[in-house]
């Protein structure tokens, strides 16, 4: 078999033919050409067979390694004119549109980055993290598909960090299908909106009809047409109009948002952010606790209460064998940070899958009056927090959705935000995040191959 004809087999790339290969010190270079007559735009559909003039110099793509070889691809490329995009090289079947990597390269890189950490992977395929990040977020606009904000009647608006100093992506839950269907840079009001609008593009600004028709049961008493048209109600979109349920953490941004953009929904607290604001009271007892110890002197008592942090966070049923013995040690010394402890297990224990809303009505009045009595500053505050947003945190249980459905989520969601805290763009962490755990199924590149349906 001649070497060009064994590289063609070898690589399978699709619509070209291999001319020549060369090793080179460090690398193997095919240089290929492209089987069809037709140019193709790369922004578009657009063909022709109108020849403008061929690149002076070839295009290189790196393709995924053969053995320990690094793989280049080669290919000299005719340009055309695209009556939308102006003179372009024509586009490749292999590669997206400028850039240096092949489609199979992309597509190892995007799989091993939703599964492995950021040193692993920049050592197994040597590139660098940003260079990851920008395969991660050209893969994610590629596979997101366009019909994900279909069909969603209970969703979560949550807020997460992507790098230090406060920089957040908004990312939108669909709690039926347990996945991330959308998300943006920054956080509060204004990013909720941004969701709305994605979700119902181009709100018809005027109904075309005589009658628009009436807005879910919030509508008031008829408006006289005069008053009507100086005041215009925000029309409610079709797709927003269909949500049921909003959970929500407890501040004002999102709530703002939700209840102007979908009034009939029924917003809720979710259980995981009243689970997080408690491990945070606890944190507070404990360090005050901690910094008490240390200026009566008890350096010893101080370092081992320090260390317990995280037995006091963990949950009971998670802990080691020697941190349960802390946490046995913990309890006979009792004080301010075991009551503490057993107030933040109380309230965890409320969302735990299995109670009824009548056991969970009273169990959180309970815990509010518990909380009052505490003389723990930072439990009484929590326990006000809690009253205030109770009728949400009810209907969230009354809704299903509980601290279990949400919390591996959640906590899927924070480590690869934390793995994605390495890149500079918002766009790349919200792709990574997109494609780990969003609606979109990643392989690698063997398994397309190895499928009925070939490559797509
Ligand atoms: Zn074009």
């Amino acid at each position: 078999m001649r070497v060009t004809t064994a590289f063609s087999r070898l690589l399978r790339l699709k619509g070209v033919w291999v001319k020549k290969v060369c090793f080179e010190h460090d690398r193997v270079v095919v240089f290929v050409a492209l089987r069809r007559r037709r140019l193709v735009c790369p922004l578009c559909e657009y063909s022709t067979r109108a020849r403008r003039d061929t690149r002076p110099t070839d295009s290189v793509w790196r393709h995924l390694d053969l053995g320990t070889w690094r793989l280049e691809i080669r290919c000299r490329r005719r340009r055309l004119r695209c009556p939308e995009h102006g003179a372009r090289a024509e586009g490749v079947p292999f590669a997206r549109p400028g850039c240096e990597f092949t489609r199979d390269f992309e597509c190892l890189v995007a799989w091993l980055a939703t599964r492995t950490d950021k040193s692993t992977v920049k050592r197994l395929v040597r590139i660098d993290w940003d260079t990851v990040g920008r395969i991660v977020a050209r893969v994610c606009a590629d596979e997101l598909d366009g019909d994900r904000l279909e069909g969603l009647f209970d969703i979560g608006i949550d807020e997460v960090s992507w790098r230090k100093q406060h920089r957040y992506l908004t990312l939108v839950v669909d709690h039926q299908r347990r996945c991330v269907v959308w998300g943006t840079e920054g956080a509060g009001a204004q990013a909720a909106d941004r969701f709305f609008a994605a979700l119902d593009p181009e709100p018809a600004s005027d109904p075309p009809g005589p009658d628009p028709p009436e807005i879910g049961p919030h509508s008031p008493e008829p408006l006289d047409p005069e008053r009507e048209r100086e005041d215009p109600e925000p029309p409610v979109g079709e797709r927003a109009s269909q949500l049921r349920a909003i959970s929500l953490d407890m501040g004002p941004g999102y709530a703002k948002s939700a209840r102007e953009h979908a009034p009939q929904a029924i917003i809720c607290i979710d259980p995981y952010h009243v689970v997080q604001l408690a491990n945070r009271a606890l944190d507070e007892v404990r360090r005050d606790y901690w910094n008490q110890l240390r200026r009566i002197g008890d350096k010893e008592a101080a370092k081992r209460f320090k260390d317990a942090r995280w037995v006091l966070l963990k949950r009971p049923e998670n802990l080691t064998a020697k941190q349960a013995a802390t946490h046995r040690e913990l309890q006979r010394a009792g004080g301010d940070a075991w009551r503490g402890y057993t107030l933040k297990e109380a309230l965890r224990a409320i969302f735990l899958a299995g109670l009824t809303l009548d056991d969970v009505t009273v169990l959180i009045d309970r815990f509010v009056s518990r909380a009052a009595r505490s003389r723990l500053q930072p439990f009484i505050r929590l326990g006000q927090t809690v009253r205030r947003h109770r009728d949400g945190i009810l209907a969230a249980i009354r809704l299903g959705i509980n601290q279990g459905r949400t919390e591996a989520l959640n906590n899927k969601v924070r480590l690869i935000t934390r793995r994605a805290y390495g890149f500079h763009s918002a766009q790349a962490a919200l792709a990574l995040v997109m494609l780990t755990c969003g609606p979109i199924t990643l392989a690698p590149p063997h398994e397309s191959y190895s499928s009925p349906h070939g490559r797509p």
